[in-house]
C-alpha cells in the first residue's frame, strides 16, 4: 500500500518533537569522531549534499547520534542531534532531521552487532541497484565485506509503485534491515547503498571501499568474463585486511580535514 501520504505528514516537515530532557548525553569524543566520519565520507566521494553517517551511542546502545540535516562537508560538532532508536531526536531544538534517520535506528535494532551505520548515494553503486543482471560483489582484495552477492531492497514490496524510495518512517526502515539480514551491505533500488560495521572508522572504510569496487567490477565487465572474490578468499580478506582500517582513517582524517576547513572558511564568507 502506498502511504506517500503519510510521509508527507510525518517526514518532510523534517522536524520532530524533542524528548522531554533536550539534551545529548553523547560524550564529546563519540561526536568529535562522527564529525570527522562526515568529512572523510565528503572528501572521499562517498557522500555529496545527500546522504548520511551514524554511531551508536557507547552508553545508551538503544540511541544514535546523527548529524541535523545538512551537507555532511559542513558538519560540525554542535549539529550533531541524539535520537532514539525510534528515531526521535532529544536535542534538535527545531532544527531539520534527516528525511531518512529511520534507516539507522531500525539497523540498530536489528542488529546488536552494528555499531554503525552509512547511508549513501555514491553514483558507481547505484547502477548494481537496478540491474537485473549484474550483483555486486567481492572483486579486489580491499572489499571482501561485500561478500559473493549483495541483497537489493526493493521498496515497492513495502510502499508500493507510487513511493519517493526514501525511507521516511520505521516500517520501510524495518523493511531495509530484513533485506540486509546479516550481510555488511545492502543495496536500495535506484537509490543507493547502506554499509554497516562494528565500528564507525570501519563503517567508513567499507563506505569508500563499497564505491571503489563498484567502479572496479564494472571496468572489469566492461573487458569480459570476471574472476571474482571466492568465499575463502571473501573471509580471509576481510580478517586480515580490516585490520589496517586505521591506517586509511588516520590518512583520509588529515586530507578531509583540510577540505572541511576550506568549505567552513568559503561558507563563512557567504554568510
Ligand atoms: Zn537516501
Amino acid at each position: 500500500m502506498c502511504q506517500d501520504k503519510n510521509h508527507e505528514q510525518q517526514g518532510f516537515t523534517q522536524k520532530a518533537q524533542d524528548h522531554a530532557s533536550g539534551v545529548s548525553t553523547a560524550s564529546a569524543e563519540l561526536i568529535a569522531e562522527l564529525v570527522t566520519a562526515n568529512h572523510i565520507l565528503y572528501d572521499q566521494g562517498v557522500l555529496d549534499a545527500f546522504g548520511h553517517v551514524s554511531v551508536r551511542h557507547n552508553q545508551y546502545p538503544d540511541r544514535f547520534v546523527l548529524a541535523r540535516n545538512m551537507a555532511p562537508g559542513l558538519v560540525q560538532a554542535e549539529d550533531i542531534v541524539e535520537f532514539d532508536i525510534d528515531g526521535n531526536p532529544f536535542n534538535a531544538a527545531g532544527r531539520a532531521i534527516y528525511l531518512e534517520r529511520f534507516i539507522h535506528g531500525e539497523i540498530y535494532k536489528a542488529r546488536p552487532d552494528v555499531m554503525a551505520v552509512v547511508h549513501s548515494h555514491s553514483p558507481s553503486v547505484v547502477p548494481f541497484s537496478v540491474s537485473k543482471t549484474s550483483t555486486l560483489r567481492a572483486t579486489c582484495h580491499m572489499a571482501g565485506f561485500i561478500g559473493t552477492s549483495t541483497p537489493v531492497f526493493e521498496i515497492r514490496h513495502y510502499a508500493g509503485d507510487t513511493n519517493s524510495l526514501l525511507i521516511t518512517n520505521n516500517e520501510l526502515g524495518h523493511g531495509l534491515a530484513q533485506s540486509l539480514g546479516e550481510r555488511s551491505l545492502v543495496l536500495m533500488r535506484g537509490h543507493g547503498s547502506t554499509v554497516v560495521a562494528d565500528s564507525l572508522r570501519r563503517a567508513v572504510y567499507r563506505a569508500v571501499y563499497t564505491e571503489l569496487n563498484a567502479q572496479i567490477q564494472a571496468a572489469a565487465q566492461q573487458l569480459g568474463e570476471v574472476t571474482f572474490l571466492s568465499e575463502g578468499e571473501v573471509t580471509e580478506t576481510v580478517r586480515v585486511i580490516e585490520t589496517q582500517v586505521t591506517r586509511a582513517w588516520d590518512f583520509w582524517s588529515i586530507k578531509a580535514g583540510a577540505t572541511a576547513k576550506a568549505l567552513a572558511e568559503q561558507k563563512s564568507q557567504l554568510v
